[in-house]
């Protein structure tokens, strides 16, 4: 039981993370600065043209996640002095995210048999949900993972929330997108 819920812990961890690089991307990443601004061009293509980076294999829409993965678990075994099997588990789980956002986009041909049962029974976020984030000003559902946390989150206005906390504190504001 412990290790199911750990498990589960680990999962829900690997969600938010996913959200909260999406939410920092989204709301803060713009097209003209340097490096970000890459990222900032990518997403905004995909809220307008969903199925335009389905053509990436595994690779190439994961290599950037990887290589952050290795510096994190570089700096929590040189730094830190740590390393376990957790911690690996939920670098393994979150430099997947882009393509588990990709198997939201995908229809049934596109994907292995087992990722649609995933998404069916729940268990991984399948396009039902990952649809709210394309609607209107792509402001919301950010967690690409699973289907628990996004309804909590928008319930409470996490992610308006601290935005509003960024503008109070720094002046500045969430990016606006041309709709
Ligand atoms: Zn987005
Ligand atoms: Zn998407």
């Amino acid at each position: 039981m412990d290790i199911i819920l750990k498990i589960l812990l680990i999962v829900l961890i690997a969600d938010f993370i996913s959200g909260f690089v999406h939410w920092l991307e989204d709301a803060y990443a713009k097209p003209e600065m340097p490096l970000v601004g890459a990222i900032a061009r990518e997403n905004l293509l995909n809220h307008d043209k969903p199925r335009d980076f389905l053509k990436k294999n595994w690779w190439q829409s994961s290599y950037d996640l990887i290589a952050l993965g290795f510096g994190i678990l570089a700096i929590a075994w040189f730094v830190f002095g740590m390393m376990n099997g957790w911690l690996i588990f939920l670098v393994v789980l979150s430099v997947n995210a882009n393509q588990i956002h990709k198997w939201a986009h995908q229809n049934r041909q596109e994907k292995p048999w087992l990722v649609s049962k995933l998404q069916d029974w729940n268990i991984m976020q399948g396009a039902r949900q990952h649809g709210r984030h394309h609607r209107g000003e792509k402001n919301t559902y950010y967690c690409v993972m699973t289907n628990v946390l996004n309804p909590i989150l928008e319930k409470v206005g996490f992610w308006v929330g601290i935005e509003k906390l960024i503008l109070m504190i720094t002046g500045v504001q969430r990016r606006q997108d041309a709709m």
